[in-house]
C-alpha cells in the first residue's frame, strides 16, 4: 500500500512513508524568475509559515463528496479549515480575502504523466523548472516518469527525485519507477524495494516493455506491490524508422508512417495477460491515440479487469495536419492521428472508458526541435496549458462538465498513484490544503515566450485559449498566483 501518513517530512529518508509525503516543498525555488515567489513566501511568513486566506464565494467542486456549490472555503495552518455556504460567513482572524465570485475552486491539479528530465537532461527541464510550469498550470502533484539519465530503476534514485523535489520543488513530486532495470526490457528492476523506497507506479514509459515473457512477470512483481503499471503502448517492430501517423500527411511528406495497430496490439496483449494472472495488477495505459485502443479498454473494463485508460490534449485536438510543412513541434509519440480517433477518444471520457488526463509534458531544447523532421525527438510540453485546452476539447464541445473534468484532473490520477491515500485528490475540512482556483472564462492567447517551463516547444503557440488556473495552493502555501489575482486580495501587503 502507498504511504499513508500526511504529517510534513522531518527529516530525510527516515521512513518509507515519509518518502511519499516529502513532496512539499518550500517556495525558496532556484529558479528565481518569479512573482509568485515573493508573494508566497510573504505568505507564508505572516501565518505560521504558510498562508491564511478566505477564498470567498467560489463555486467550490470536489467530485469526491459530490460537492458542487457556491462556499467560503478557509485555509490555514497548511490545511482546509472549514467549508461554509449560504449565510455562514466564514472569518479567521489576520486572513488575506480572497474575492472568487465567478471562480472555480477544486482540489489541486494531479498529472500523473510528466517528463521532468532530472537527472541527465537538465537543459530541457529540471524539477525545479519543472514544477514552476506545473505551479503555473494549477498542478499541485505530478508523478514523473523515469526516462532520465540514469533511469530511475534503484530505491536510491526514487529517493534522489523526492530529495531534489523537496530542495527545488514548486509542487510535490511523485516518482514513477522503470518495471526493468535501465528500461531496457529485459531484467525485472527492484520493483518492491522500489515501491518501499515511494514509487507510487511503474513504468518504462518513453518505452514499451516488448517482451511478453517479461511483461507477465513484471505484472506479477507490480501486482504485489498494489500499484499500477503505466503502459507506454509501442509495439516497437512496427514502428521503426516511423516519424508520423501513418496516413496521407505521412505519405504526401515522405515521412515513415507509425500505425494505430503499433499501440492497440500492445494494449490486446497486455489484456489478454492481465486475463490470465490469478491476481492482475492494476494496468494503465497511457497517452491514448487511436480510436481502436478506446474499443479494447471499453470491452476489458466491462468485463471487470483492473484497466484504465489516460488521454492528453494534443491527443484530443490536434491531428496529423499539425506535423505539415515538417512542423516538427507536432511530431510526438504516440502521434497525432486522424478527426475520427479524436472523435473516439472524446467518446471514451465521456462514456467513463478513459477516467485519466495527463499532459505528458515533454521538453525538448529549441535545437534539438530544430532538426530535421526524422532527426527531432519526439514530445511536446503540456504543463501551462493542459487547464485550457482540456476545457476547450471536453467542456466546451458539450462532452462532460467541469465537475466531471476536474474529477480526472484530481481524483482519478490519485487513485490511480495511491495518492487519495494521503489526502490529495479531494477537499475536505482537515485535510491538506492542495487547491487550485480556476478561472473558468479568462481569454488569453498563448505566448510561447512567456511560459515558465525551461523548454518551450508547444504547437499551441498563439492559440486563443479560455480558462486558466489563477492561484495553487501547495499545503496552504500560494505556489502561484495569475495577476489577475491582484484585484481580488483584499491584503495590501500582497498587492
Ligand atoms: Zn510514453
Amino acid at each position: 500500500m502507498p504511504p499513508r501518513d500526511t504529517k510534513p517530512m522531518k527529516t530525510r529518508h527516515d521512513t518509507t512513508k515519509n518518502a511519499a509525503e516529502a513532496a512539499l516543498v518550500t517556495t525558496d525555488d532556484q529558479d528565481n524568475s518569479s512573482d509568485t515567489q515573493t508573494l508566497a513566501l510573504r505568505a507564508r511568513r505572516r501565518s505560521d509559515e504558510r498562508g491564511c486566506f478566505i477564498i470567498r464565494g467560489a463555486r467550490v467542486i470536489d467530485p469526491t463528496s459530490k460537492l458542487d456549490r457556491v462556499c467560503d472555503v478557509v485555509v490555514a495552518a497548511g490545511k482546509v479549515q472549514s467549508i461554509a455556504s449560504g449565510s455562514r460567513k466564514a472569518h479567521a482572524d489576520g486572513a488575506t480575502e480572497i474575492d472568487a465570485e465567478g471562480l472555480i475552486l477544486c482540489p489541486g491539479l494531479i498529472d500523473p504523466h510528466v517528463h521532468l528530465r532530472e537527472p541527465g537532461h537538465e537543459h530541457k527541464e529540471t524539477i525545479a523548472t519543472g514544477t514552476h510550469a506545473a505551479a503555473v498550470g494549477g498542478f499541485t502533484s505530478v508523478c514523473c516518469m523515469p526516462n532520465t539519465s540514469p533511469a530511475i530503476d534503484t530505491p536510491e534514485l526514487v529517493r534522489f527525485i523526492y530529495d531534489r523535489a523537496n530542495l527545488s520543488g514548486r509542487c510535490r513530486v511523485f516518482p514513477v519507477a522503470a518495471g526493468t532495470k535501465g528500461r531496457e526490457g529485459k531484467e525485472i528492476a527492484e520493483i518492491l524495494l522500489m515501491h518501499k523506497a515511494g514509487a507510487v507506479a511503474f513504468s518504462d514509459d518513453g518505452d514499451c516493455i516488448a517482451s511478453a515473457g517479461v511483461m507477465s512477470r513484471v505484472f506479477a512483481a507490480v501486482a504485489q506491490t498494489g500499484s499500477a503499471f503505466m503502459q507506454h503502448c509501442q509495439e516497437p517492430t512496427l514502428t521503426h524508422g516511423a516519424a508520423m501517423h501513418s496516413g496521407t500527411v505521412s505519405a504526401r511528406l515522405g515521412l515513415g508512417g507509425w500505425p494505430r495497430m503499433a499501440e492497440e496490439i500492445i494494449i490486446e496483449r497486455d489484456v489478454r495477460l492481465l486475463r490470465h494472472l490469478r491476481s492482475p495488477c492494476r494496468y494503465h495505459a497511457q497517452h491514448l491515440s487511436s480510436s481502436g485502443s478506446v474499443d479494447i479498454i471499453r470491452l476489458a473494463r466491462k468485463d471487470g479487469l483492473p484497466v484504465t485508460g489516460e488521454v492528453t490534449p494534443h491527443h484530443l485536438l490536434l491531428t496529423h495536419d499539425a506535423c505539415d510543412h515538417y512542423n516538427t513541434l507536432a511530431k510526438v509519440n504516440p502521434p497525432l492521428r486522424e478527426k475520427s480517433d479524436i472523435t473516439a477518444l472524446i467518446k471514451g471520457v465521456a462514456d467513463g472508458t478513459i477516467t485519466v488526463l495527463g499532459t505528458d509534458h515533454a521538453p525538448h531544447s529549441a535545437e534539438e526541435k530544430s532538426l530535421p523532421f526524422e532527426d527531432a525527438p519526439m514530445g511536446l510540453v503540456g504543463l501551462e496549458t493542459a487547464l485550457p485546452l482540456f476545457a476547450e476539447s471536453l467542456v466546451a464541445s458539450g462532452a462532460i462538465s467541469w465537475p466531471r473534468l476536474i474529477a480526472l484532473m484530481t481524483i482519478e490520477p490519485a487513485r490511480l498513484c495511491g495518492l487519495d491515500a494521503l489526502g490529495l485528490g479531494s477537499i475536505k475540512k482537515g485535510q491538506t490544503a492542495d487547491l487550485t482556483l480556476i478561472d473558468p472564462k479568462a481569454k488569453w492567447t498563448l505566448d510561447p515566450a512567456a511560459m515558465v517551463g525551461k523548454s518551450k516547444n508547444t504547437p499551441f503557440g498563439g492559440r486563443r485559449l479560455t480558462g486558466r488556473a489563477v492561484a495553487t495552493f501547495v499545503g496552504g502555501v500560494l505556489t502561484h498566483h495569475h495577476e489577475s489575482l491582484e484585484t481580488r486580495l483584499s491584503d495590501p501587503l500582497l498587492t
